[in-house]
Formats: structure tokens, sequence, C-alpha cells
């Protein structure tokens, strides 16, 4: 065989329609030991079908089979590494899932009288006061079951304190490198995002903050290590513009990974944040599935606050310790069902506890160096625009590429795929042209690093030397480029293979 006509096959998996043909089965009824009863009488006939659904038949084992290829085809952290930024995309311990699996939690009923649930409030009460404790806040809801959501609750708390002053204010700022979710939760509160420009180091310009605030500036939007991964180091400055104009400070700490156990945005004067559960406390996601986004606030905004919130009472002076408190009539409302994303509150409590005070740290301090020492071994292959120590990512520019041979970040992103390899995150933040960011996490090892940049070498190596290998993958996937605009309007894209 000669390797000049050699092509990739790329895997392919028939779909269940074309697997099955008519007469296998998956699963037999036992005969009928009781009165048959006329369908057609019982639920109307409007409601009976002419003709028997068009479902694939199946055996059990082919469809188990089925399900485990495409399991293989999909990537996942269990796999390799996952440096997408922004996202935290770490291991999450199995433990945690042990944990959350337990009978006691998953088969209790959301309205149970908080006397047969005492274990599970405890649980969310404690976990409120970790989280208090690791972000400096002072209350802490559970109930936004993302980031987002946790945004626009903390938004509508912004509104309602403003309004309990009989302020009518109409701007929140947020710097140019924000997550897209900032601007959004800003507009759905009613206010009107005011972007201002970061400088040159990637952080914001503290004399544009000056001439841009105002006594129409409800508040301000602010991550911190911003999405450059690039740590405010005036913080307080920005803090205290705000605050002398009467606004509040909201932190986005979807990703606290660089943070715990080394600073706290309480400390730094922040009024009000969410963290992301599923990012830094160990929930697995990427796909669409549960995520809870706490919001924190300082004792000024506690009375806002979502209700119920979980609450303890030493005294149990209502015959229990630990209780629902739904009486908080300054409380912007509800923001979900029950309390939350009970199951994914609970993984995060078993992920704090199981680490610890010292162990949190480490997280932090491992998450800084990793993404340091990946940021190193990348720098000479690709331009860095805010050179410097990072926090726990960085973002590279594939502006060199695009320049020399036209490869983008987008065609490196997906010849990662052919290696087996997630890519970063790309074209995110805005601001930089053609960017790669990446967070590799504290749970890759150095090993996984090093390979990770090996292949991000022979990459940069190919974008000069043979740029059309970079510019025609994947080739090793089930399917090349796919049309991502079309996918996203056209939801029901017909199978083409190749
Ligand atoms: C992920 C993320 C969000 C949004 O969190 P979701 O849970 O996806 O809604 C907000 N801000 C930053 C910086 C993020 O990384």
């Amino acid at each position: 065989m000669s390797t000049a006509t050699t092509k990739l096959e790329r895997p392919h998996e028939p779909t269940l329609f074309e697997q099955g043909s008519p007469g296998r089965r998956g699963f037999r009824l036992p005969p009928l030991d009781v009165p048959t009863i006329d369908l057609a009488r019982a639920i109307g006939p409007e409601h009976l079908r002419n003709e028997p659904p068009d479902l694939p038949e199946l055996a059990e084992s082919e469809v188990v089979r089925h399900f485990s290829r495409l399991a293989e085809l999909n990537h996942h952290v269990d796999r390799a590494i996952y440096p997408l930024g922004s996202c935290t995309m770490k291991y999450n311990p199995a433990v945690n899932e042990e944990a959350a699996s337990l009978p006691g939690f998953t088969d209790l009923h959301p309205e149970a009288d908080a006397r047969h649930a005492q274990g599970s409030i405890a649980l969310l009460y404690h976990l409120g006061r970790h989280l208090a404790e690791i972000s400096g806040m002072d209350a802490v809801s559970l109930q936004p079951p993302a980031g987002a959501s946790g945004e626009l609750a903390g938004m509508l708390v912004v509104r309602a304190y403003h309004a309990d002053r009989g302020r009518q204010r109409r701007k929140v700022i947020v710097p140019d490198s924000a997550h897209g979710t900032n601007p959004a939760s800003v507009r759905l509160a009613g206010y009107e995002a005011v972007e201002i420009v970061s400088n040159a180091q990637g952080r914001v310009d503290v004399d544009e903050l000056r001439r841009v605030v105002d006594g129409d500036t409800a508040a301000i939007m602010i991550t911190n290590p911003n999405t450059l991964g690039v740590f405010e180091t005036r913080i307080r400055e920005i803090v205290d513009i705000v605050h002398e104009a009467g606004g509040l400070v909201y932190l986005d700490g979807a990703n606290l990974n660089a943070s715990l156990g080394i600073v706290r945005p309480g400390d730094a004067g922040c009024d009000l944040m969410h963290m992301n559960l599923h990012k830094t406390f160990s929930t697995p996601h990427g796909g669409g599935g549960p995520g809870s986004g706490p919001l924190g606030v300082k004792e000024h905004l506690a009375d806002y606050l979502p209700f119920p919130v979980a609450a303890r009472d030493e005294s149990k002076a209502v015959g229990f310790e630990y209780y629902f408190d739904y009486e908080r009539p300054r409380s912007i409302g509800r923001v979900h069902t029950a309390y939350g994303n009970f199951l994914v509150a609970v993984k995060a409590y078993a992920y704090i506890l199981t680490l610890g005070p010292e162990g949190l740290r480490r997280v932090a301090e491992n998450a800084i160096l990793n993404a340091n020492y990946l940021q190193a071994l990348l720098e000479p292959f690709y331009d860095l625009p805010y050179a410097g120590r990072c926090q726990h990512e960085f973002v590279l520019a594939a502006t060199r590429q695009k320049a020399g041979t036209g490869v983008r970040a987008l065609d490196i992103a997906k010849r990662l795929l052919d290696h087996g390899l997630h890519a970063p995150t790309i074209y995110f933040p805005l601001i930089v042209k053609e960017a790669l960011m990446i967070e590799p996490t504290e749970t890759e090892s150095r090993a996984s690093l090093d390979r990770f940049a090996a292949v991000m070498k022979e990459i940069a190596r190919e974008a000069i030397e043979e740029p059309a290998v970079v510019t025609g993958a994947p080739t090793a996937t089930p399917v090349g480029r796919l049309d991502e605009s079309r996918a996203a309007k056209e939801l029901d894209v017909v199978w083409e293979n190749g």
C-alpha cells in the first residue's frame, strides 16, 4: 500500500434507523393477564394513530453499542485535555457523583416537609456559608441554575436596591473583554450596557472609567481575573470610583479557579457576584446539563435575594434546626423552581469538604501554575497580545499564521481535533483578533500539558510548511467542517456524509 494514496477513513456510525430492521426486538411484554379494553373508547379515537410510528427496530445490545460508539466519538475531559478558555473543563472527581447519587438525596421530593428534609436543607445552608466564606460575601442564594441566571438575578437585585432608594438609574458599565452574558443580563434587567475599552495591558482603563461613571450609573459588572486571564490590579480604585457615584459593583465570578483561597472579591469591596458551581466546583458541564450559578451578596443586599433561602435556627423555635425562609418581603422573587439544581449543590459541597481550605488554595495555585507553564511553552509559536504572567487562562492570537499563509484560529482549532484533543475557545474575547483562549486547569498533569504544547507546536509548523493540511482539517472526525450557522437556524439538518 502506498502511503501517498492512503486516505484517512472517517469514523462512521450509522443512525439507529439505518441499523434497524423489522422484527428485531429489545423487549417483549409478558402475555396480558388482565381484561383488554377498547382504547378508542377509553381515550377517544381522535387520540389514536392510523399508522404505527416509524420507529427503528433493534435488539437492546445493538442500541447500547450504538450509543457506546457515539460516546467514544465524543470528546470529554475523562478522555483528554479540554482546554476551553473561560469554561474550566476540569476533571470532576467521581466521588462527588457518588455523593449526589445517594438515595436520601435523589429520592427526596422538593416539596417535602422541612421536618423530613433536615439533612438536605442543612447541606444547602452550609454550602451557602462555605461559598460566602470563599467569596467574601455575606449571604448566598443557590437558586440560579446557571451563571447567566445568577447575573440576571444580580442585576434585578441592583434594580431593587436603587428602587428602594427612589433612584432611577439607567446605566451599567461593562468592560469590552466581558463574557457575552454580561451585557445580555444588563439588557434583560432593563439597563443600558455601557462598554468601556481595556487598556494596552488588557485591564480596565481607570481614567476612562472615571469619565464614564456618573449619577446615572447603577453598577459596574466586572470580571476578575478578566477573560484575558489578567488580574485587575486596580480593583480597589475601580470599586471606589463606582461607590462614590452611588453605584454597586457586580463581580462576574463564573470562574473562581484562580482565586480560591488567595483573593476574595468581597474583600476588594465588591457588593455582589455569582459563582459557577459547574465550573469551579466540579460539576461536569458542556452538554447543557444542570448547572448552578449561586448569587452572593453583601449584607446591605441580603434582603433582595431570591426566596426561599436555606436558613438555620439553632434554638429550634419551630421544632427543627434548618428551614426555608420565605418571609422575605423585599426579595426579587423566585428565579427557579424549588431551591435550584439541588444535586449540583451536593457535588459542590462534597468537593469543598473533600479539599478543605488548604486543598482549595492548592487548586488555584496549580491552575495558575499550569496556565503559566503552558503559556511559556506556546509563546514562541503564537502571538501573545497581552504579555506577562497570566492567571488561570491566557489568550494567544493566530495573527502571525494568518498574515503568513492565511491559516486562521478556526483552522488551528479544527486541526487539534485530528490529534484527539479538544480545541480552545476561539474568537473570544472579542477584543483579540484570531483569539485562541486556553485554560488548562489544575487537573492536567505536566505530561498532558507537554503533549498539548507539542501538538500546538506541530500545527504551527504545518501552518507554515503545509497550510492545506491545517485548512483542510479535520479529517479524522465523522464529518468535516459543518455549516454552523445553518445548523443553528435549521435544526432539521439532513445527514450528508463526507
Ligand atoms: C461561563 C461564564 C458565564 C456564564 O455562565 P453560564 O453558566 O454558562 O451561564 C459568565 N461569565 C463568564 C466569565 C463565564 O466564563
